[in-house]
C-alpha cells in the first residue's frame, strides 16, 4: 500500500523529482473561510477535486527553478443576491506558480512576473493555496442565471427576510432622493 501524501504537508522537490503529478479531492467544510460562503440551508456540497503537477525548470547561469501548476475544481453553494436561495457556482483554478527562496526575492520580482509567486517551505500547504484560489474566483454577485422562484415568505414568518447585502439599486434612490 503506498502512502498518500498528505496535502497540506507537501513535499513538493521530492514530488518534482519522482511522479511529479498529484491529484486528489478535498471536502469543502476542510477549507473552513470558503466553508462559511456556504448558506447553512444548502445541500452539503462536492468534494473539491483538485491536481497539481510540479517540475524543475532549468535557467541558463542559476540553479533550477520549481514550478507547480494547480487545477481545481469546485461547485460551491453561494446565498443568491436575488432571491436569497443557495445558487450552485462553479469555481475554478488553471494557474501556474513559481518558487522563490525567501520573501524578500519575492517582493523583489513580483512585480515583473506574470505568475505568482510563492516561497518554497519543506512542507508545502497545498490547502491553503487551494483556498486561497478559490476564494479570489468567488462570484462579486452571486446570483442564479435565472432564480427559481420570486421572492416568497416562508411559512412562519410574516416579514421578508433582510437581503444579505445591501441592494445597489436601492442605494442608489437613496443617494437621489437626497439630492432632489
Ligand atoms: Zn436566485
Amino acid at each position: 500500500m503506498s502512502r498518500t501524501p498528505q496535502p497540506s504537508r507537501l513535499n513538493l522537490t521530492a514530488l518534482a523529482q519522482g511522479e511529479q503529478v498529484l491529484a486528489g479531492r478535498t471536502p469543502l467544510a476542510d477549507l473552513a473561510r470558503l466553508a462559511a460562503e456556504v448558506p447553512p440551508e444548502a445541500a452539503a456540497p462536492a468534494d473539491i477535486r483538485w491536481d497539481i503537477r510540479v517540475e524543475w525548470r532549468p535557467r541558463s547561469g542559476a540553479s533550477d527553478e520549481l514550478w507547480l501548476h494547480l487545477e481545481a475544481g469546485a461547485e460551491v453553494p453561494l446565498s443568491c443576491q436575488r432571491c436569497l436561495a443557495p445558487a450552485v457556482h462553479s469555481l475554478e483554478v488553471d494557474r501556474w506558480f513559481r518558487f522563490v527562496e525567501s520573501e524578500a526575492v519575492a517582493e523583489a520580482e513580483d512585480d515583473e512576473s506574470e505568475e505568482d509567486l510563492l516561497v518554497l517551505e519543506p512542507q508545502f500547504d497545498l490547502l491553503a493555496l487551494l483556498e486561497d484560489e478559490l476564494l479570489m474566483s468567488l462570484p462579486l454577485v452571486p446570483m442564479h442565471a435565472q432564480c427559481p422562484s420570486e421572492p416568497v415568505f416562508r411559512a412562519g414568518e410574516d416579514e421578508a427576510p433582510a437581503p444579505a447585502r445591501p441592494n445597489p439599486f436601492a442605494a442608489l434612490a437613496q443617494l437621489k432622493k437626497k439630492a432632489d
